[in-house]
């Protein structure tokens, strides 16, 4: 991690010389897409990590939240089964570390400021999670996902308590509550 400190300041001090060029605004530019992408990543420009689930039909509806939000290039993005289920489950107990490694890796590099949790309705990781009964009405769909989240968003204050954090339940025409 130090080491990797002093490389993203070297970075840095090569990032603050070309805006120093940027006076002469062609030098400037070719000279910021000349560095890495994690050099601008360094300057902690971004915005937010959007946690969401692998399943297929939400790739739309989550996209469209991110660009209503105007979050488009400016989060990251960590997709796996369940959303926060897949992050608090016992059933997905494997998973968890993965998560929360990533989620240091991106206040690191692109010092997010927002945590964004999208659960979503008629979640098939949900059922494997917690049966099939969890989310057999609209009544205890909530109450299963309204739980998931609640620990989810206590597990990340206690991990990174810095971080401000978004909990939703979306349904599969993109509409959402905020939940948890
Ligand atoms: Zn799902």
């Amino acid at each position: 991690m130090h080491a990797h400190s002093g490389y993203a300041r070297a970075c840095c001090g090569d990032f603050g010389a070309a805006r120093v060029g940027r006076r002469g605004l062609l030098l400037g530019m070719s000279a910021i897409l000349a560095l890495p992408r994690f050099a601008l990543a360094a300057s902690g420009e971004y915005e937010a990590m959007i946690l969401g689930c692998i399943d297929p039909r939400m790739q739309t509806p989550v996209r469209r939240f991110a660009l209503d939000r105007g979050l488009i290039g400016d989060y990251s993005q960590f997709t796996i089964a369940g959303a926060a289920i897949g992050v608090v489950a016992s059933k997905f107990a494997d998973w968890h570390k993965a998560f929360w490694d990533n989620l240091a890796i991106t206040l690191e590099l692109h010092e997010i400021k927002t945590l964004i949790a999208i659960d979503h309705r008629d979640c098939g990781a949900a059922k494997v999670a917690y049966g099939d009964d969890c989310c057999s009405t609209p009544e205890k769909e909530n109450a299963t996902h309204k739980a998931a989240l609640a620990e989810f968003r206590k597990q990340v204050a206690d991990r990174q308590p810095k971080i401000k954090v978004e909990t939703l339940l979306m349904a599969l025409d993109g509409t959402y509550i905020p939940l948890g």
